[in-house]
């Protein structure tokens, strides 16, 4: 109990896992604690012998994973604390204490997950520590322990920590203690954990590691806030590993101004990983354009797709490779065979470094370092068959690194992006393939891994124990032929190790010498002096082959972690290769094109297809479309940076804006688009405001999270950013939302000045282009025959005649009495308003002034909140009356 407090002294904030035997037990509130949670039995120490008894709670430590991970998915942070040494070698240690020693090996919470059953392969499993200056400015240090992924970004003001937080979607959050309150209440379901730490503890030498690490990387170096948050970051994963060194792939820098910025509204209604409706990965954007192979590349496009690029050069160089697997289809199908033969490289390295690799795993790398050489040889011969077009001066794209065209030799250069690099790590799969089985057990305790014929010294005592194996047989058949029983058997159990078994029927002529050691239902058991002797002899040589079998694994697994950086170089390229690839099948099946990608503000798609609907719709149902989106230097030259979209309900407004900003995304991200013709011109940022998403959690109506959306895209467009909006306005009553969308309108264009699509109900805001140079009215076509309608889908330019609400009321089924009095309405309402049309000319609105949000400071309902927290007496309360009060505060977030 004293060992145990000692520990849990250390790690106050985590439940301990306590290693006894064959059990992790759990003590005083933590056994409290885990026992509902886990649903197994809490019953106490010494019971009934002592005054207070010690509640406790056990599971067994083969089946430690289980547990663990509901722990970790309900947000525990658990310690476990082994037994460093056997009983034995307690008992022979000098000194008076003869208890066994006891650490904690390691920390585990949501956001350093290691071990592969609590990972999903294409899902990155990010730990962000956040810490922010005087300036408002925010520093992240995201790191990925499973796979050694280690980046910093600023972000400039709380909406964009948002925006990069829902892009990462951390499973756990450090931030500095100040912060902590503010993020809980900001992200809500979004971070599973969320931990305040004071950054001041950081030591100087997780500082100077980072600093190490960004001067190793290359690149300009950090500026302090991400200096801290790296550190930060570093410093919270590394305790949970105590005595490791984490493995790390350099420390990228993610520049703000290097990357398409996608907010989490954005995220969220181009369903860019997710579905609106049900939060699934199908029928998102990521669904529609992943045909990887691998994990690693399954989320390195996550990546792409979450943070696409804004240098024309760089996605060139993505639209290049793109571009030249999908000129060699046969090429690309055998290099996405070979794929399908490699595994998680990366975070089989990185469970190599921290030694929780398992002897299965290290078969699975050998199985994927042996695919190298064959994806080699097809990248070369990828680079042969492209020769001639390179030399022919189109080199593809602007190899910025000044790899062009060297004379002939160099002529066969791929894009660097499809280059694996010089190391293929052979050296590592020889040493594999010399000392690993075939098909090697999922655990290394009880050995069986190596090789026959890889080491001596092993062969050697399993030369012994099989030699003692022999022994015992030939005992076994002397025996029989000296007593004349005929059944006699020589086996082994583990309680009496090996014994001769004779069946009663037998009995008497058992030798005098035969010792009896079990009686059993229909035998009984002896042992002999001479079985003794070889007994000693095989187990002693069973377990010496079993110490030898873990020290070559061990070493094994060591050169494996040595070659760790190597291992995550290789990971990236084939991660790489595998999207690249993957874009190109994709690009091959659904007919995308290569964009053209432009400085000049443009977004002109010619026959584009919305990459998701199309894919949900019978082949052929889906009818492309023609959207452009470019400056006019005159008011007839038919196209406009703004356009107005109208039509009734259904008829394809929502699906034609997002096939715009899809198209935009993908080519930034560099993969084809699905249209017959794309001019992109560089995007800086995509806004949307689509939808109502009622926010009424936070206590905002629909309209109040319309118009804050509203307010954030006024503030933040550039000349260079692409909204889209959706039905502002409509939220309130009809001339103030008019009057609103109106006044939004004419800011975005004559203001901001950026690509812009509007879908609207408001027909009066068509009369905007007569006044507006750059705005074009666009809508979507309908069939009309007799009262009922057919939606064609087609967006056409001009205006739309009429919003066919009533008819699209009728084809949802309202009754015809309800229909006939609309129609009666309608006619009325639209007399009365030819005699008397608004006066959308008034000035009846200024933009509102974008309300900076200082996150320091509280906002009212959660000071609110606050002071009824502060008002509370923890120790005076029950834990019923706690449990009410939480739930009170909870109800009122
Ligand atoms: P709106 O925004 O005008 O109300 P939507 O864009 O939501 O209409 O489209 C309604 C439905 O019509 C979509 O769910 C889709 O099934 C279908 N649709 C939209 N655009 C197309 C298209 N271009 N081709 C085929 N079907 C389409």
């Amino acid at each position: 109990m004293r060992q145990f407090l000692d520990i849990k002294r250390q790690f106050p904030d985590a439940i301990v896992m306590f290693r006894m035997g064959d059990f992790y037990e759990m003590f005083f509130d933590d056994a409290l604690t885990v026992g509902p949670v886990l649903e197994i039995a809490v019953t106490t120490r010494d019971k009934g012998e002592v005054e207070n008894p010690v509640p406790m709670a056990g599971v067994p430590y083969h089946a430690i994973g289980g547990y663990l991970r509901t722990l970790v998915e309900r947000g525990f942070k658990v310690a476990i604390c082994e037994q460093m040494e056997t009983p034995e070698q307690a008992r022979q240690r000098k000194g008076p204490n003869k208890i066994v020693r006891r650490e904690v090996v390691r920390v585990v919470t949501p956001g350093v997950l290691v071990d592969e059953e609590h990972l999903r392969g294409e899902e990155p499993n990010y730990l962000v520590a956040l810490v922010h200056d005087a300036a408002g400015t925010y520093g992240l240090g995201v790191l990925d322990i499973s796979c050694g992924e280690f980046f910093v970004m600023t972000c400039e003001g709380a909406g964009a920590v948002r925006a990069a937080l829902s892009r990462l979607a951390p499973r756990e959050i450090v931030c500095e203690p100040g912060l902590h309150p503010w993020l809980g209440l900001e992200l809500g379901p979004l971070c599973p954990r969320l931990e305040g730490r004071d950054p001041a503890a950081v030591g100087a030498a997780q500082l100077a590691r980072v600093k190490r690490l960004r001067e190793e990387s290359g690149g300009e170096s950090l500026v302090p806030v991400e200096e801290r948050a790296a550190a930060l970051a570093l410093a919270y994963a590394e305790d949970t590993q105590p005595g490791q060194t984490l493995l790390l792939h350099r420390l990228r820098r993610q520049a703000f101004e290097a990357h398409l910025v996608l907010d989490d509204a954005s995220l969220r209604n181009l369903e860019v990983f997710r579905t609106i409706r049900d939060g699934q990965r199908k029928g998102s954007l990521l669904w529609a354009v992943d045909a990887t192979r691998t994990a690693m590349g399954a989320r390195l496009l996550r990546a792409w797709l979450g943070a696409p690029l804004r240098a024309l050069g760089a996605i060139r160089e993505r639209h290049d490779a793109v571009e030249a697997l999908l000129a060699e289809p046969r090429v690309r199908g055998d290099l996405q065979d070979r794929l399908r033969d490699v595994r998680d490289i990366a975070r089989l390295a990185a469970r190599a470094r921290l030694g929780t690799v398992s002897p299965r795993e290290l078969a699975a790398l050998r199985q994927s370092l042996a695919a190298l050489p064959a994806v080699a040889e097809l990248l070369g011969e990828l680079a042969r068959r492209r020769a001639p077009l390179l030399t022919e001066g189109q080199v593809p794209g602007d190899l910025s690194d000044g790899a062009g065209l060297k004379g002939q030799a160099d002529a066969a250069r791929l894009p660097v992006l499809l280059d694996l690099g010089e190391d293929l790590l052979q050296d590592v799969h020889a040493a594999l393939v010399r000392l690993l089985v075939d098909d090697p057990p999922a655990h290394q305790r009880d050995g069986g891994m190596i090789r026959a014929g890889a080491d001596p010294e092993l062969d050697r005592q399993l030369g012994l124990r099989d030699g003692g194996r022999e022994a015992l047989a030939a005992i076994e058949a002397r025996e029989r032929e000296r007593t004349g029983i005929a059944n006699l058997r020589v086996q082994h159990n583990r309680v009496f190790g090996y014994y001769i078994e004779v069946l009663k029927t037998q009995l008497s002529r058992v030798p005098a010498e035969y010792v009896r050691k079990q009686t059993t239902a229909n035998a009984e058991r002896y042992v002999t002096a001479e079985l003794a002797e070889h007994e000693t002899a095989v187990l002693g040589a069973v377990a010496a082959a079993l110490e030898r079998e873990q020290q070559l694994f061990t070493a094994l697994r060591e050169q494996v972690s040595a070659a760790g950086d190597r291992l995550l170089a290789v990971a990236e390229a084939l991660a790489r290769l595998d999207v690249l690839a993957g874009l190109a099948e994709i690009a091959e099946a659904h007919a995308y094109v290569r964009p053209d990608m432009v400085e000049e503000p443009v977004l002109d798609i010619e026959e584009g297809r919305h990459p998701v609907v199309e894919r949900m719709l019978d082949a052929g149902r889906f009818v492309p479309n023609n959207l452009a989106l470019r400056a006019s230097a005159t008011a007839t030259s038919g196209a406009g940076r703004l356009v107005l979209l109208t039509g009734p309900n259904m008829g394809g407004k929502s699906t034609a804006m997002r096939m715009a900003a899809l198209v935009a995304i993908l080519a930034h991200a560099g993969s084809f688009v699905p249209a017959v013709r794309a001019r992109v011109g560089v995007v800086d940022r995509v806004f949307t405001r689509v939808g109502a998403a009622d926010d009424l959690g936070r206590g905002e109506s629909t309209f109040m999270v319309e118009m804050r959306e509203a307010a954030q895209i006024l503030s933040q467009a550039t000349p260079r950013s692409l909204v889209l909006l959706d039905e502002i306005g409509r939220g309130t009553a009809t001339y103030d939302g008019l009057a609103l969308a109106w006044a939004i309108t004419e800011f975005l264009h004559d203001q901001i000045g950026c690509r812009a699509l509007f879908a609207t109900h408001y027909h009066e805001l068509t009369q905007l282009q007569a006044r507006l140079v750059g705005l074009r009215n666009a809508h979507v076509t309908v069939h009309e025959e007799r009262g009922s309608i057919v939606f064609l889908h087609r967006v056409e330019p001009g205006p739309a005649e009429r919003s066919y609400g009533i008819q699209v009321g009728r084809l949802a089924g309202l009754p015809a009495s309800v229909l006939r009095r609309a129609q009666k309405l309608l006619t009325r309402l639209e007399q009365a308003q030819g005699e008397a049309r608004p006066m959308p000319q008034l000035d009846l609105f200024t933009p509102p002034a974008p309300a900076p949000q200082p996150v320091d400071s509280v906002p009212p309902p959660l000071a609110a909140i606050l002071a009824d927290l502060r008002a509370l007496h923890p120790d005076e309360l029950s834990p019923r009356h706690a449990h009410e009060a939480l739930r009170r505060l909870h109800e009122r977030l």
